[in-house]
């Protein structure tokens, strides 16, 4: 299956790719606080490299990353180094990539949101919504990156064991739990951290939940792509 970067590829790869699979991903994330262990791209930076592994095996073009995040850690609780973006500049950013994406012939397209502010998603499902009641020809597909692996028990999380131990494994180097503190409950409140205890995090765990993410989209891309009416 054809796939690449969007960015990288030139027009005959792209036409390719819109020839055999007509698939686009994109992987929409935030710049938020993830706790003292965490880098601030943490929602983007699991999403891109878990939409990569996903086009490789499904076909495609994975769009450059998208950083801007609504209802994040700073209205939240004030936490710093987290740039809030407005609902509307969201909404709008994704209606204009939704209309260009279809302009350019894509058929099926997965949101892989990193980012879960329960008013941010909503945000992107209205849209999304509206979009396709208004426009045929391109599926769209968006969903939380722990939303198909519901069903196997896992929950995503903000900054704890989940998040973190995906980003060890998708992006070695950027995570230092050492900046934790050693004992005592990590919170929402005082850590900007929830879930299971983050230091916990292992690249092992990060490797378990990133195969299993990638092959249920895989699963979900052939069911609602190949299987379904366009
Ligand atoms: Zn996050």
């Amino acid at each position: 299956m054809l796939w690449g970067k969007y960015e990288e590829m030139r027009p005959s790869q792209i036409e390719a790719v819109l020839a055999e699979t007509a698939t686009a991903y994109i992987a929409w994330g935030s710049l938020e606080w993830h706790g003292r262990q965490g880098p601030i791209g943490v929602d983007t930076l699991k999403a891109y490299e878990l939409c990569l592994r996903c086009a490789e095996q499904t076909g495609g073009v994975v769009l450059p990353p998208i950083y801007a995040g609504f209802q994040t850690m700073k209205p939240h609780a004030g936490f710093k180094h987290t740039i809030e973006i407005r609902r509307p500049t969201v909404m709008d950013l994704l209606e204009q990539h939704l209309d260009q994406l279809a302009d350019e012939g894509f058929k099926f397209l997965v949101i892989m949101m990193g980012h879960y502010g329960g008013l941010h998603v909503d945000a992107i499902r209205k849209t999304v919504e509206w979009w396709e009641h208004n426009h045929k020809g391109m599926k769209v597909w968006a969903i939380p990156d722990y939303e198909p692996v519901l069903d196997d028990g896992i929950r995503g999380d903000h900054a704890g064991k989940y998040e973190t131990s995906l980003v060890m494994y998708l992006r070695p180097g950027l995570v230092d739990l050492s900046e934790l503190p050693a004992e005592g409950c990590l919170d929402i409140k005082q850590h900007g951290i929830s879930g299971e205890d983050a230091r916990e995090s292992t690249v092992e765990n990060g490797k378990r939940l990133a195969e299993l993410i990638v092959q249920r989209v895989v699963e979900g891309v052939r069911e609602r792509r190949d299987k379904g009416p366009r």
